[in-house]
């Protein structure tokens, strides 16, 4: 059975047209046309991932957005917003998105972006529920205890630091820039510079045992941030 996706979306002709298709490439499809209904059906079901629209009768998609992760549910969510809305898309990087694609989409983009956050969401999950076991050589990160092993030495992780690595667990092999880092991992309010980014991104890699100039997992992107690259289990 593939994934499970549930689409909360207003526009008749786009549920069909997307259940259609993610149906066909194997997908369970599930549908809401409403924000708090829908809302209160990501809450509660086993989905994989939520496509959620912005403008929604009921409660709009960043609310819901953001209510879900004040919640807890860290499940990927794709929010569809207006065309070249750059406020519409970094509204919905502060309420925890994982990925915006702009009306109207085209299907494969929408397939791609789909495939992507579902197999970034697997090796964060990984990390955190099988971490003792996944293993690269003598290196062994837990992000659920919040430690890391190398060469059976044990770091503990800071709050920080989990929430760094979950970031780039989420986003593996994508280039992450600093400014997207201090406004997810750090928060939009936080007076901290993309300096002091860069500083936990030392200690990081420190307790991975990487070395700065030729990285295996963190590596430097110049003039934007990092690109992670996860272990292999
Ligand atoms: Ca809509």
């Amino acid at each position: 059975m593939g994934a499970k996706i549930l689409m909360i979306e207003d526009e008749a002709g786009i549920i069909l047209t997307v259940g259609d298709r993610l149906s066909a490439e194997g997908y369970e499809f599930e549908s809401c046309p409403d924000g708090v209904a829908g809302e209160a059906i990501a809450r509660n079901g086993n989905h994989d991932l939520i496509i959620l629209d912005v403008m929604l009768p009921g409660k709009d998609g960043f609310a819901i957005c953001g209510s879900l992760r004040a919640n807890g549910i860290v499940k990927p969510i794709l929010m569809l917003t207006a065309r070249g809305q750059v406020s519409d898309r970094v509204a919905g990087l502060k309420l925890g998105a994982d990925d915006y694609l702009g009306k109207p989409f085209d299907m494969t983009e929408l397939l791609a972006r789909i495939e992507a956050l579902l197999r970034r969401a697997e090796a964060s999950a990984n990390a955190y529920d099988t971490g003792a076991e996944k293993a690269d050589g003598d290196l062994v990160i837990d992000l659920k205890r919040g430690y890391i092993s190398l060469k059976g030495s044990e770091s503990p992780l800071s709050a920080q630091e989990i929430k760094l690595l979950d970031y780039f667990y989420r986003h593996a092999d994508a280039i992450v820039s600093r400014e997207e880092l201090l406004n997810t991992v750090w928060g939009y309010d936080s007076d901290i510079t993309t300096r002091t980014i860069d500083v936990h991104v030392a200690r990081l890699r420190q307790k991975l045992g990487d070395v700065k100039d030729v990285p295996k997992y963190i590596h430097t992107i110049r003039g934007i941030g990092y690109k992670f690259t996860p272990p292999k289990g």
